[in-house]
């Protein structure tokens, strides 16, 4: 180990922080000096217009963050308490916590290893074999639960592989919720993520492709959906004027404030995802030259929106493993991040049932996302490479 580039960079290098030099601050001001600043304004509409316009959706309803679309989406599609809801295991948690909000349960979906997705494959065993058709009603063999959706999460910016999960959901009647998040801008078959399934969910928390401080969208084709998603965002009213409302609703509305963010946020997509693009490339050619670390593939199905960048690291190859370089690195003031636990492993889903196994876990043990900011300078990536390079054997 070469102890020389083992003292801390200065700045610190963040894992991903976001870019917010376009109208961002125009567009607030607006709201601010309008007094239109609450979950009623034109930024609100602008922003749904913008992101449907994007994705190549008809509907877009905007919510208080990613998790409140999602819960809203499995709403709308008709999910039902005690149902279950097929989830990749490999994800951030928000998808599975919102099949628990609305009563429903999740059943977990190992990742295939190419490019780290949820498997088609898992999914396909687990309807075909596991599951029975009762009565027209599709059941799981163990738990005789209604099986009733699938939230495929696309995770790191690139595509779950979709046509076999689609042909599947039609097959047996399941609606289709696209976590879109980490891929907003990213295509699948030259089709944007989020629009191809039945209902399509975005983040645009801090570190998300693009960011409003917080909140989330939905969208859909359907109109009746949107119709029902904007109903039950809103507190379920029937009636503003006398205050009746017809259902208990849910106040998960977002606020011009953050939507005007969001419309400044997504004119400069574009520009982020072309950076997003550059930095893998980089990395990617970089890292393949280090002895025990493997760059994450990209897609060849679609593109990726590169969201966070991720490699492998092989411990004895390498000589250190993931968790020792990650430390290695915050020491240096270098910050990256491991994946999520898997979710079956999870202490919040105790007892959870997992389609597949290992390989989840597999890149659990030895993946890490390497600073990946669209203002990452290219010294800064070489200086990122150049630690990590000095950790290794060689
Ligand atoms: C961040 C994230 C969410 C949650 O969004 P919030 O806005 O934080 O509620 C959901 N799904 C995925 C894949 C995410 O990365």
């Amino acid at each position: 180990m070469s102890d020389r580039l083992l003292t801390p960079v200065d700045p610190p290098i963040p894992l991903c922080v976001p870019d917010v030099s376009g109208n961002e601050w125009h567009y607030v001001k607006e709201c601010l000096d309008t007094a239109w600043v609450s979950s009623v304004g034109a930024y609100v509409d602008r922003f749904e217009q913008m992101l449907a316009e994007r994705v190549g959706c008809q509907h877009a309803v905007a919510t208080v963050n990613g998790t409140a679309a999602l819960h809203t989406a499995l709403l709308v599609a008709g999910v039902e308490p005690d149902d279950e809801v097929l989830v990749s295991a490999l994800s951030f948690i928000a998808p599975a916590n919102a099949v628990r909000y609305a009563g429903a349960w999740p059943v977990f979906i190992d990742a295939e290893e190419h490019f780290w997705q949820m498997d088609p494959q898992c999914v396909a065993d687990f309807l075909e074999q596991q599951c029975e058709s009762v009565h027209g009603v599709l059941l799981n063999r163990r738990t005789r639960r209604r099986v009733r959706a699938i939230i495929p999460v696309h995770i790191l910016g690139h595509s779950v592989n979709l046509t076999p999960i689609l042909e599947l959901a039609k097959r047996f009647g399941l609606v289709v919720i696209e976590d879109a998040t980490e891929g907003l801008g990213a295509t699948y078959a030259g089709q944007p993520l989020g629009s191809i399934g039945d209902i399509g969910c975005y983040s645009f928390n801090g570190n998300k492709m693009i960011t409003t401080g917080g909140g989330g969208m939905l969208v859909t084709n359907r109109e009746d959906w949107a119709e029902k998603a904007r109903y039950l965002t809103t507190q379920a009213k029937d009636d503003p004027v006398e205050y009746v409302h017809g259902a208990v609703g849910f106040n998960y509305r977002l606020t011009n404030i953050q939507a005007a963010m969001g419309c400044a946020q997504l004119e400069q997509l574009d520009s982020y995802l072309q950076v997003k693009r550059q930095i893998a490339a980089k990395y990617s050619a970089k890292l393949s030259a280090v002895q025990g670390l493997t760059p994450m593939p990209g897609p060849d199905y679609g593109d990726s929106a590169w969201w966070l960048y991720t490699m492998l690291v092989d411990a004895e190859q390498f000589g250190m493993d993931r968790k020792s370089l990650m430390q290695k690195l915050a020491e240096i003031k270098i910050q990256t991040r491991p994946l999520w636990q898997p979710l079956h492993l999870s202490p919040a889903y105790p007892g959870s049932q997992l389609v597949g196994g290992g390989v989840a876990e597999g890149l659990n043990s030895k993946a890490l996302s390497l600073p990946c900011s669209v203002g990452l300078q290219k010294e800064q990536l070489d200086q990122v490479v150049d630690c990590i390079a000095a950790c290794g054997k060689h």
